[in-house]
């Protein structure tokens, strides 16, 4: 993605004006009484003579009830086509964030706040052309930043931009957080504030474990292994563009008084900062746990082993477009037959099956073994990096708890364990409280 530079970079016009990116997520703008809080933060800002673009997502729940009518929709004619033309999915999925920004902009307009809505295409935000996982290349900032410097804030609907074909599309689940992120980076913000419906980023998802702690700051590439290993707080992509672009990004809540004491905190507002890891001065060797559910594992027994036959295996998955996880190959016991085990999102499962299914000569195996419903926890932590013995940890602390585990893989800063789904809630609180995350 490219940014343009702002007219006057810095930090804004004045001595202590700056130019800041207020984000507000579904369960923030779910109702009109929301719409009017979030308002509120917004004029907060504006009257301590920021610059403010504002992203929105769709009130809460709307994206899922625009997905479901999709998805209600009969199957295009034709074998092998999909069951929706991605394109139109686009046109209609992105339409709750047209609702919400014009009625945030009506909401700051009845409070005396210049605002005015803008649509992905409107900037534009360019994205490439994969519909529906769509990826920002550009934004056009010169005409917000010309406004903001007129004194008028923009509300821009998150979660889609216009593609090479001239339509909209949009970012996948969870996407405006990445409109935000890019946002601020191309608008050169000072600051990006992602608000949302918990006061900042948890040791672990504070739905699952009441006793996890809110977490002051979070080094960009543990955030970015806590995001794509489940926690959804962050969409991945938004921490990515946050770590390439430097981009000075808070997790915080909108349900908070707008107005009560260091809310307007310019250097250190309430919250998570994500940042680089020479800023997290108190680091633990684990920093979090997340969890993903809905994890499906395939086997596949007797496998020959001889060169290509990975390539013949997962090459037809990716062709379509089947995310493969997890994959663990045993080492051949007599050097002709092999096992090798991988895991799958539970909804590709059946896909992945037809497209092995119909592989099986190529590839050479005698039998498919699946499962689904399974959960993977990771433990995450750049601290791990320097110390031995935290996967040992864990595998203790599972198997006190009779909890067995289905597959393993690791990197430098996590380990990642496959269970049984039935277990996953039980693992979480076990491992967290296993390494100490537990609330003091
Ligand atoms: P929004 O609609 O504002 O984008 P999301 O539902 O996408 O909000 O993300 C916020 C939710 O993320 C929280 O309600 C929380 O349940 C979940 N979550 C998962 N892991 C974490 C974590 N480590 N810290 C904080 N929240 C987490
Ligand atoms: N409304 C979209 C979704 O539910 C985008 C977002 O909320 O970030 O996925
Ligand atoms: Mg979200």
């Amino acid at each position: 993605m490219r940014g343009r530079p702002k007219a006057a970079p810095g930090t804004g016009s004045e001595k202590g004006m700056a130019r800041i990116v207020m984000k507000f997520g579904g369960t923030s703008v779910a109702d009109l009484d929301r719409i009017h809080n979030v308002a509120r933060h917004v004029k907060r800002e504006v009257e301590a003579g920021h610059e403010v673009a504002v992203v929105v997502s769709a009130m809460s729940g709307k994206t899922n009830e625009l997905v479901g009518w999709v998805q209600g929709m009969p199957k295009a004619t034709g074998a092998d086509t999909p069951f929706y033309d991605a394109r139109e999915y686009d046109a209609i999925v992105a339409s709750g964030e047209q609702v919400t920004s014009g009625l945030l902009a009506i909401a700051l307009q009845s409070m005396g706040i210049n605002a005015r809505s803008w649509q992905g295409w409107q900037i534009p935000i360019r994205t490439d052309s994969t519909h529906g996982a769509a990826r920002i290349m550009e934004i056009e900032g010169a005409e917000i930043i010309r406004r903001m410097g007129e004194g008028q804030v923009a509300v821009v609907a998150g979660f889609q931009g216009i593609g090479p074909d001239n339509r909209i599309a949009t970012l996948g689940r969870g996407g405006s957080d990445t409109s935000a992120v890019a946002l601020a980076a191309a608008l050169k913000a000072d600051r990006c504030d992602i608000y949302t419906d918990v006061d900042g980023v948890y040791t672990t998802d504070p739905r699952i474990e009441p006793k996890a702690r809110r977490l002051k700051k979070v080094a960009f590439e543990e955030m970015l292994e806590m995001a794509s290993l489940g926690s959804k707080v962050l969409q991945v992509r938004s921490v990515e563009l946050a770590m390439v672009f430097k981009v000075r990004t808070f997790v915080r809540s909108s349900f908070e008084d707008p107005d009560a004491p260091g809310m307007g905190d310019f250097d250190n507002p309430p919250g998570t900062l994500i940042c680089d890891e020479e800023e997290v001065v108190e680091q633990e060797v684990v920093t979090g746990i997340a969890f993903a559910k809905d994890e499906a594992q395939i086997s596949l027994r007797r496998l020959a082993d001889r060169p290509g036959v990975s390539a013949a295996i997962f090459g037809p998955l990716a062709e379509a477009h089947i995310n493969v996880d997890m994959i663990v190959q045993n080492i051949s016991e007599d050097g002709s037959r092999t096992d090798m085990t991988f895991t799958v999102p539970t909804g590709d499962l059946d896909k992945a099956l037809a497209v092995l299914g119909r592989e099986k000569e190529n590839v050479g195996f005698d039998v498919i073994q699946s499962e689904a419903g399974l959960v993977k926890v990771s433990v995450i932590g750049i601290g791990m990096r320097s110390h031995a013995g935290v996967a040992a940890q864990a595998f203790a602390a599972l198997a006190g708890k009779g909890i067995n585990i289905k597959a393993i893989t690791t990197s430098e800063i996590k380990i990642s364990i496959l269970i049984d789904g039935a277990y996953g809630e039980l693992a979480v609180r076990t491992l967290h409280s296993a390494y100490g995350l537990d609330k003091k």
